[in-house]
């Protein structure tokens, strides 16, 4: 049951006809791990805590720099050389007292990786390099847990939903070449601050409908954009049954 409090917090997004009021009860009981707190990450965990999500969990073994800030809008000057996931958090738990934020201010990997990704409803990737993308991807398929992953770079942006668990390709089905560089990074690209807002955005977006069940989800899909021309088109993507990393997981 939703409080008064809660019923007045959401009722903007309750006032839609299709999200129910099940909806917002599955966003308050729902865990994720935003990977990545910068460009990406700034919008998605403040739209995820804004909705009403109950627990995030967010992770960045970065620290703030002076040419981040024209693009990841969690931090700000008095945060240049601190974490990026203490950053973070501070300022979600300062704005969404409800959402329940834990830290993870080191590199994820191994078996801190595997842990994390378990003990989460979905996980939403937000890095901007490949190998943290392929090893996330594989601790998704082995805890069986959807992965939201979007990439943004230049004037371009992808994003894509991989559900192994429920038949769907895994990360490794669209990039088989693991070693290609596969990820957009704005480090290596350039990229303007809006561009990487509204694909971190469609992120959050992307993950209430995989938490909730409204609309309809980028599942095995990919929505790919130009921002420069507005130009976007969406792909299948095929789960590619010779694919080493999630070939025995049905
Ligand atoms: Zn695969």
């Amino acid at each position: 049951m939703l409080s008064d409090r809660e019923l007045e917090q959401y009722s903007r997004q309750l006032m839609l006809p299709d999200f129910t009021l099940e909806y917002q009860e599955r966003l308050r009981a729902s865990w994720v791990l935003v990977v990545g707190c910068g460009g990406l990450g700034s919008p998605l965990a403040i739209y995820l805590a804004a909705a009403g999500v109950g627990r995030l969990i967010l992770a960045d073994g970065d620290t703030v720099e002076r040419t981040n800030l024209h693009r990841q809008i969690l931090h700000g000057e008095a945060d240049i050389g601190r974490s990026k996931a203490a950053s973070a958090a501070a300022l979600i738990g300062a704005h969404y007292p409800d959402c329940r934020v834990s830290q993870f201010t080191e590199k994820l990997q191994g078996e801190a990786l595997n842990q994390a990704v378990s003990s989460v409803n979905l996980v939403a990737d937000g890095t901007d390099n490949y190998p943290t993308r392929f090893a996330l991807s594989r601790a998704c398929i082995r805890a069986r847990k959807p992965l939201v992953s979007a990439a943004a770079a230049r004037s371009e942006g992808q994003l894509a939903t991989f559900d192994v668990a429920s038949g769907g390709a895994c990360y490794r089905c669209l990039y088989p070449q693991e070693g290609a560089n596969t990820a957009l990074s704005c480090r290596d690209n350039g990229v303007l601050g809006p561009v990487v807002g509204v694909l971190g955005t469609l992120q959050a977006l992307e993950v209430i409908k995989m938490l909730t069940g409204w609309g309809d989800s980028l599942r095995s899909r990919m929505l790919m954009m130009d921002l420069r021309s507005y130009e976007q088109s969406i792909v299948s993507i095929a789960r590619r049954p010779d694919c080493p990393d999630c070939k025995e997981s049905v």
